[in-house]
């Protein structure tokens, strides 16, 4: 049985689009205009604890939300506070100036809704702050790689998870937004999960943080020693692998542990070699490609520096595939 969450208020929903639209837009607008320079540095406007003060007073989190509702983000002084109701024009404009400059600008006399306000609306959109929704263990699209039984996936504690009941595995886990769920049917769902952490994964263990766009740390780990400091999670998905990879942001609280067979999605040379030999990886959900989910696929052939054997298995036969110590692919040696 399958029980979608229906708690994320539906008439939310259709702004997704919307907003996904605006924000690039607006991402386009700021490059002309309040990016910092890029040989300054990186200047902090507001002190981090000030910016989440600005938004203790529910009237500021409205102005937000009424600017993006808006046409082209922006609203002249009297439509906004007409639209957000606040008869008090003292109160209202006292307010809207502790947002003006960097979530909100005045531009031509209208009130524009800034890259940073989009950024507030975005956290507050993902559902992560306001909903904990349950999704109960229902069947995933794609086969177990082990005993080709139909995976189930289930959400808990905005955690995700797809796992073969037959061969009783945990092929992967990872946490996943409530807004994922939203203008979605289940399957569609459990899809963007794939997706998404797929391309998570591939961004982060590059070395770019999804999260803040820092730099990530990425260095291989021995498992077992590792996941016994760090572990967050009851279980694993892949704490049976000889190494996986540590991700960690220099910038933000970002941190991760995956396997280290996402680095063979990040090239292209493999990946053509794989399709020439019948295994199309884009035909595939990340639980059912071996070299994520089976430690018997991977090698630990030196740890200074370190080299990592990964072998892949197609229609024609073996690839073992060597990533360096930069977590890259040195080498593809086939096997027949
Ligand atoms: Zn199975
Ligand atoms: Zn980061």
């Amino acid at each position: 049985m399958s029980r979608i969450p229906t708690s994320v208020d539906p008439t939310v929903s259709k702004c997704y689009w919307n907003l996904s639209v605006g924000t690039e837009l607006f991402s386009l607008r700021a490059e002309n205009s309040s990016m910092p320079p890029a040989d300054d540095g990186v200047t902090t406007a507001i002190d981090p604890q000030d910016a989440f003060q600005l938004f203790s007073h529910e009237l500021r989190l409205e102005i937000l939300f009424a600017l993006w509702e808006a046409d082209n983000y922006a609203l002249s002084f009297s439509a906004l506070q007409s639209a957000v109701g606040e008869r008090d024009s003292g109160k209202f404009t006292y307010h809207l100036e502790q947002l003006t400059g960097h979530f909100v600008t005045e531009i031509d006399g209208q009130y524009v809704l800034q890259y940073a306000g989009h950024r507030v609306i975005d956290a507050i959109q993902s559902g992560v702050f306001t909903t904990s929704p349950t999704v109960e263990p229902t069947a995933a699209p794609g086969q177990c790689p082990h005993c080709g039984s139909t995976p189930t996936f289930e959400y808990e504690t905005h955690l995700a998870t797809v796992a073969c009941p037959d061969c009783e595995t945990k092929l992967i886990e990872y946490p996943f937004d409530p807004g994922g769920f939203q203008d979605r049917s289940p399957t569609e769902a459990i899809r963007t999960f794939d997706a998404r952490t797929t391309h998570k994964w591939q961004l982060a263990s590059s070395g770019v943080c999804f999260v803040c766009a820092g730099r990530v740390a990425v260095e291989y780990v021995d498992s077992p020693t590792e996941l016994d400091t760090h572990d967050r999670y009851a279980e694993f998905f892949a704490a049976a692998h000889p190494a996986v990879l540590h991700l960690d942001c220099h910038h933000c609280s970002f941190f991760s542990y995956v396997p280290v067979g996402i680095r063979l999605l990040d090239s292209p040379p493999l990946i053509g070699t794989l399709a020439t030999r019948g295994l199309d990886v884009s035909e595939h959900y990340l639980w059912e490609l071996p070299f994520m989910t089976d430690p018997e696929t991977l090698t630990v052939h030196n740890r200074d520096p370190w080299a990592i054997h990964v072998s892949v298995e197609t229609e024609t036969g073996s690839l073992t595939v060597e990533l360096g110590p930069d977590a890259t692919v040195d080498s593809i040696t086939e096997s027949l």
